[in-house]
């Protein structure tokens, strides 16, 4: 077997200049300011749970971090209820798209946290007395799993509000399900704002490397969510985080992900490191092609596959 590299100091941006003739994929649409993005962004990083960052050029570019945004709803949701989300949104895969209009058959829950109806719902839960105290908490949660204060383009959260129509439908068949408990308005706004929320590769690496490190940000050494809640929301990235490609990518990376369609990708190693790719032209299930391909490469060069072993 080849030696295996050490996360601190591997070369990314060699993997960096070996993805980037990679020329396959399409940039996401379903608002102006993604059909914007630059197909040619690459950029890559990693934190270890010892809180090493090491990244690649372009590592500070910041893009919205859409549906990998999803983890991290629902660690805050999981830690303001005290784990009863849990009962209120499945943990099963789908096998179908994100955006799939879809509910779980007999319970009328979201199947998943990981897919649209499933991350309505998950936002809906964080505590807030209204729509702007609720905001303002996954603000701060977010901000601290990354270990800085993010931004939100506003106009990228209206956009998405605006442009939802699949996610309205969603919260108002929850809604009729009587499983949202939020009012359909409310609801999306406040996903929408949290998607909107802006990351560079080095903030998404961090932010995958607090769950992998037991809630705890390994750089600013702030516990944002509970042990139990991290290894809970790893496990759901695990089976459901990259959609109807989830047994393909854990086949072919083999770290629990969650992909999102601005080209982001988070990656929770546990115990090991959390990791971002970013690039935005996508496959047909909404996951970055680059940033596929490049986690298979890293996952292989840092033995960082789940059900590999050393045979
Ligand atoms: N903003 C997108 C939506 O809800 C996020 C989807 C995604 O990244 N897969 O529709």
């Amino acid at each position: 077997m080849d030696s295996v590299a050490d996360p601190r100091t591997y070369d990314l941006d060699a993997l960096r200049a070996r993805i980037l003739p990679e020329a396959e994929g399409t940039v996401d649409r379903s608002i102006p300011q993604l059909a914007r993005a630059d197909p040619d962004l690459v950029a890559l990083a990693l934190v270890t749970v010892d809180g090493v960052v090491n990244s690649s050029a372009c590592a500070d570019v910041e893009l919205s971090i859409q549906s990998a945004v999803k983890p991290f709803l629902f660690a805050l949701a999981l830690e303001d209820t005290r784990g009863e989300a849990l009962d209120q949104v499945g943990i099963e895969p789908t096998g179908e798209a994100f955006d799939a209009i879809k509910l779980e058959s007999g319970t009328g829950r979201p199947p998943n946290p990981m897919v649209n109806a499933g991350a309505l719902l998950t936002a809906s839960l964080v505590y807030g007395e209204d729509v702007a105290a609720r905001n303002e908490r996954i603000h701060a949660g977010l901000s601290a799993f990354a270990g800085r204060e993010l931004d939100v383009d506003e106009e990228i959260a209206r956009n998405e509000h605006l442009l939802g129509d699949r996610n309205h439908a969603l919260a108002h068949l929850m809604r009729s399900e009587g499983t949202l408990a939020l009012g359909v308005d409310d609801t999306v706004a406040v996903y929408a704002r949290a998607c909107a929320t802006m990351v560079d590769a080095r903030d998404l690496a961090l932010m995958g490397a607090t769950l992998a490190a037991g809630g705890r940000n390994p750089v600013t050494g702030v516990n944002v969510v509970s042990a139990q809640v991290a290894r809970d929301v790893i496990s759901v990235m695990a089976t459901c985080g990259v959609y109807d490609g989830s047994g393909r990518w854990m086949r072919q990376v083999g770290v629990p992900a969650k992909s999102g369609v601005s080209g982001t990708i988070v990656l929770s190693a546990p115990g090991s490191l959390g990791a971002a790719v970013v690039s935005p032209p996508l496959d047909d299930q909404g996951t970055s092609v680059r940033g596929h391909r490049a986690s298979e490469i890293l996952s292989e060069d840092l033995a960082l596959h789940s059900f590999a072993t050393s045979r």
